[in-house]
């Protein structure tokens, strides 16, 4: 069976390590250049990398840049809540990144050749994937240099419409906000002087409904394994890409392949329309009382998975 990944991110790389590693006919292909600073905070539980990297030779531990002691987070009336770390750190993504391609087969293009299994890892273009409805938000990250040391803080704008925040990574920081207000954007970074800009859309908008077509099977934020609530997307879209080795591993037939993806990927990400249900009842202040345990649950869950330890009471007095 050959398998081409197009697209060589976080969901990518990793799927097509752990397809050449176990001996798969596979072949990556991206088309961006050497050096092309990803606009991401590169923030992520380390427990959860760790467990994702005991199927490769590599040690997560080396790629930790900085570790969180506790995240603050505030909304806007700046009161700030504080909960401690359940293994958020931020790490050199792009090292890992290429540490991962090094021992496979990828071009710097887009893809060529035919192949049985087509795996769309593009991210938020969604390139081989058909069009759908969407939700993104634009954002917009510095990296800079702050005079004051500063913990891991989300900063949340009014009524649901996204957040600022600053991760420390090593001696430099990751400032960035995204929302659908460009003002929000632009007013919360003002105060901060970028050595580098860079910018993206990010996908809030689960579309596990729609993660093939044809031979065409889709990873990571290309169907939406994205937090609508944090924006984290690193593991969840390692984990999508686990589920798929896991389905290609146990058949070598395109339906059956399918079909164990489709069951997998819904039995690990369902909550993601929970929390997309949130944040668009909480942008339209149309929040139903009687949703507010699973609200709740799949908020909780969704924070912990990402290494924070966000208490419940916290986190109704702040979305409710
Ligand atoms: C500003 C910002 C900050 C973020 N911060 C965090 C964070 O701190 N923690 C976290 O967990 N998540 C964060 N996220 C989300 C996270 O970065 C993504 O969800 C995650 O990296 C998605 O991985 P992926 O492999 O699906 O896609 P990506 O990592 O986006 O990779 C897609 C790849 O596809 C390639 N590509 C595009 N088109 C084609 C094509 N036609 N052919 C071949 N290749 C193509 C691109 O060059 C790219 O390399 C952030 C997102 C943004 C925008």
């Amino acid at each position: 069976m050959r398998i081409a990944v197009a697209g060589l991110g976080s969901s990518g790389s990793y799927l097509l390590h752990l397809l050449s590693r176990s001996g798969f006919d596979a072949f990556g292909f991206d088309p961006k250049k050497e050096g092309y600073y990803i606009p991401c905070g590169y923030a992520a539980n380390r427990h959860s990398m760790t467990d994702l990297l005991s199927w490769t030779n590599l040690d997560f531990s080396t790629y930790i840049e900085s570790k969180a002691e506790e995240i603050v987070f505030s909304g806007t009336s700046r009161r700030e809540l504080r909960f401690r770390s359940r293994g958020i750190v931020t790490f050199d993504k792009n090292r890992l990144e290429a540490d991962l391609l090094k021992e496979c087969k990828w071009s710097r293009t887009t893809v060529n050749g035919s192949y049985d299994i087509l795996v769309d890892a593009t991210g938020v273009s969604r390139r081989y994937l058909p069009k759908v409805e969407d939700y993104r938000m634009h954002t917009i990250e510095y990296i800079t240099s702050l005079e004051e040391k500063k913990e891991f803080q989300f900063r949340y704008f009014p009524q649901g419409s996204g957040y600022f925040w600053i991760f420390p990574k090593g001696n430099k920081y990751h400032v960035g906000a995204g929302s659908s207000s460009i003002a929000n954007i632009k007013s919360s970074l003002a105060p901060y002087t970028p050595e580098k800009i860079v910018s993206r859309d990010i996908r809030l908008k689960p579309l596990l409904h729609s993660i093939s077509d044809g031979n065409v099977i889709g990873i990571g934020e290309a169907i939406g394994t994205v937090s609508p609530i944090t924006g984290e997307g690193i593991v969840p879209s390692m984990k999508s890409a686990f589920l798929l080795f896991t389905a290609i591993t146990r058949s070598n037939d395109l339906n059956t392949i399918k079909e164990n993806y489709f069951s997998l990927i819904k039995k690990e990400f369902n909550r993601y329309y929970t929390l997309y249900d949130l944040l668009r009842s909480f942008q339209d202040s149309t929040i139903q009382k009687r949703k507010a345990i699973s609200y709740i649950r799949a908020s909780k869950k969704d924070l912990r998975e990402f290494g924070i330890d966000f208490k419940i009471s916290h986190v109704l007095r702040e979305f409710l």
